[in-house]
């Protein structure tokens, strides 16, 4: 399927251009029984080289050269022949995935200190940075400057030795910072080794972040699975890469791009030819370019401060444009020998100032303060603003999140607030800037969309009334019709809102009430008979679900669709989930205290039960029958890499037949089935404690004895 790439020998990074791996490679591999020691060596050299060239283009280029199923028989290949000839070394391309768990984080000592730059949103201060350079060098120096883009990510400095990873560590207090070595390792454009001619020690800053388009994504997951979403990409980069648990920072979309020099070091005498550092600081970006490092490709010489200035208004423009956080620009001396010169002072460069844009927030005035309800019933205070621009978009609503919040801003109606506005984030207010009420606002004691008396937990205010409530419903219903409910279509936000202020579809069962309003539903504006009719179709086809599905439909706050699977599986039918005791949810896996709690009190309610015993009229959920037997009671399985389907699936399968299925070895565990690309660490685990592994072959072979079909058939 991938076009037969053009491959300049010039332009790899890692592999000779007669490696036999690198374009449209022969996957049919010579069975490993036939291989002698050397044979394997030399093959997994070549593998590993074009592997490491592989992940180079496509996660620092984005311009890969293979297809990713030919990667994945490439690495594959790899891991069989390190097994089969005990090959693994540590830098080796199939190290990186698995990282397991970490039990904290540990300190590092950076090799330079990783100082701060001045900054200011400001001409004149960057014009005056440009004069304190030229006081210091002498006024007739000629001065060129650097300019990049400001990342809005998270600092990292990473380590190389002999062009080997070895790590990395977050800012900290600029001396000494986390390390996070295995975080940063299972960064995918992060390379375990460096191309070209590296210098014994290279120690370089790098900024971690997520990418805009794959942060939505990874949000749009969450809020599917009954998460908080991020706030925005910086908040969700950081709170990763204090991550312990490694498979899960590996499943994040982090990317880093580096961006500085802290430390290079070669021995000249030992090696006369070892490489010399660059003298200007664009130059230093090309070398760790030509290393395989991640570099931004908006990097430019300005002749002069002006021409710095400038860069940096053109690349406001299109800032809302880029895939990363950008919050300004950073203007370099280019020359690194006055940079050296200019020196550093205690916390910052003198050689380096950060140009911001302009700020993302602005101060306006609360016209009204008013109170949301939310799907879960809690309660959210939201101050409407005039409206104002901050940073290039139209405020006119902020949250105040809670009546605390509300409190310790000291917010009322009338006031003068400043509003701020970062990444992907809801604006909010950051503070009060002059009062001008005469009274603090009061938050209500009932519920605005149903008046039933408000309940306070902690710092948050909920309506208590459940799905009777006509605010909550209206959620529940936007929910219910979701991708993550029974997905119906034709039932977003807007056509919702439009149903229930026309008396239609008040609570969830009014849905399947519609089929009799079949002409009003045509009548309302912009119906019509086809849209009413594919409404009612699809609202008739939903009257079946499966009961997981129901149950994630139901949006009970904490129960997202692997939740709602859990219990499916465990209780088999809704009546049992409904009526199930805290202490019987909890012994469903992955269900705490919390989500048991929860659970309960949703069903508990007596406004709920009533609104399900209606909807209950009308819907069927189909109990789960997977639950299928105790054939492999007593058995525990763990899997790592991936198989013919999802591992999910695996797991369901085997929970299904009664045995546990865990996410790591232990000595319980009674067998590792281990599918492509697996992770080392549980392998090793399995090792260490004596536990059998099967590829997937022999897990079927095993099921099948068990007389279980593996992959189970469709639907
Ligand atoms: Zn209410």
């Amino acid at each position: 399927m991938s076009q037969p790439a053009e491959v300049d020998g010039d332009d790899l990074r890692y592999a000779d251009p007669d490696n036999p791996y690198l374009t449209e490679p022969d996957t049919e591999f010579a069975p490993v029984e036939e291989l002698d020691a050397d044979d394997a060596a030399a093959e997994v050299d070549l593998l590993r080289a074009a592997l490491r060239e592989h992940d180079h283009r496509y996660y620092a280029r984005n311009d890969p050269l293979i297809a990713d199923r030919t990667y994945d028989a490439l690495f594959t290949r790899l891991v069989e022949l390190e097994d089969a000839f005990d090959l693994d070394t540590a830098d080796s391309p199939t190290r990186r995935v698995g990282g397991g768990t970490l039990d904290e984080l540990g300190e590092v000592k950076h090799a330079a200190p990783m100082l701060s730059i001045d900054q200011s949103g400001d001409a004149e201060d960057v014009r005056e940075f440009d004069e304190r350079v030229r006081r210091t060098l002498g006024e007739d120096a000629e001065v060129t400057y650097s300019c990049e883009p400001k990342f809005d990510g998270l600092s990292v400095e990473v380590v190389y030795e002999d062009g080997r990873y070895v790590q990395a560590a977050t800012r900290g207090d600029g001396r000494v910072g986390d390390d996070v070595t295995e975080q940063v390792r299972a960064i995918r454009s992060v390379p375990e080794r460096l191309a070209g001619d590296p210098p014994e020690t290279l120690a370089v800053r790098g900024e971690v972040f997520i990418p805009r388009d794959a942060f939505q994504e990874h949000n749009r997951e969450r809020v599917e699975a009954g998460k908080e979403p991020f706030a925005n990409p910086r908040n969700a980069a950081a709170g990763t890469l204090r991550q312990l648990d490694i498979d899960a920072v590996a499943e994040r979309p982090l990317d880093c791009f580096f961006y500085d020099v802290l430390g290079w070091e070669s021995d000249g005498d030992a090696e006369p030819d070892s490489p010399t550092r660059p003298d200007t600081n664009l130059g230093e970006l090309d070398a760790l370019r030509s290393f395989g490092l991640h570099v931004n490709d908006r990097a430019e010489l300005a002749a002069d401060i002006e021409a710095a200035i400038d860069y940096r208004d053109r690349l406001a423009a299109e800032r809302e444009g880029l895939n990363y956080e950008i919050d300004g620009v950073v203007i370099k001396v280019n020359d690194r020998a006055a940079c050296e010169e200019l020196g550093t002072k205690s916390r910052s460069y003198r050689w380096a100032f950060a140009y911001k844009f302009p700020a993302r927030h602005e101060v306006t005035t609360v016209e009204d303060i008013v109170v949301q309800v939310g799907r879960t019933g809690r309660l959210t205070p939201v101050a409407l603003l005039d409206p104002v621009d901050v940073g290039g978009v139209t405020v006119s609503r902020a949250t105040l999140h809670n009546p605390d919040e509300i409190a310790s801003l000291g917010v009322a109606v009338g006031d003068e607030v400043r509003v701020k506005r970062a990444g992907d984030v809801i604006p909010q207010v950051a503070e009060v800037v002059e009062s001008r009420s005469d009274a603090p606002y009061e938050f209500p004691d009932e519920c605005p969309a149903c008046g039933t008396a408000v309940e306070r937990d902690g710092p948050l205010a909920f309506c208590p009334n459940g799905l009777a409530c006509p605010a909550q419903a209206e959620r529940a219903v936007v929910h219910y019709a979701s991708r993550g409910g029974l997905d119906i279509e034709g039932l977003g936000e807007e056509s919702v809102e439009q149903l229930r202020e026309a008396g239609l579809v008040e609570t969830l069962p009014d849905l399947y009430r519609l089929p009799d309003r079949r002409e009003e539903l045509a009548e309302l504006d912009g119906w019509g008979e086809t849209s009413a009719d594919n409404l009612i179709r699809e609202v008739e086809a939903s009257t079946e679900p499966e009961l997981a599905a129901f149950l994630a439909a139901l949006g009970i706050h904490e129960v997202g669709a692997a939740t709602a699977r859990s219990l499916a599986r465990h209780f088999g039918t809704f009546e049992a989930v409904r009526t199930a005791s805290e202490a019987e949810l909890q012994a469903v896996d992955d269900i705490g205290e919390t989500v048991a709690r929860t659970v309960r009190d949703f069903f508990e309610t007596e406004q709920n039960a009533r609104v399900i015993d209606d909807l209950l009229r009308f819907v069927d959920p189909q109990s789960d029958d997977t639950e299928t037997g105790d054939a492999l009671a007593g058995l525990t399985f763990v899997f790592t890499g991936s198989l013919s389907t999802a591992r999910s699936e695996a797991q369901d399968l085997v929970e299904a037949h009664g045995a546990n299925a865990t996410s790591s070895v232990s000595g319980n565990t009674d067998y590792l089935v281990v599918g492509e690309s697996p992770g080392t660490s549980k392998r090793e685990d399995a090792e260490a404690n004596d536990v059998d592994e099967l590829d997937e072959e022999g897990f079927a072979d095993f099921l099948a004895e068990h007389g279980i079909e593996w992959p189970p058939e469709e639907g």
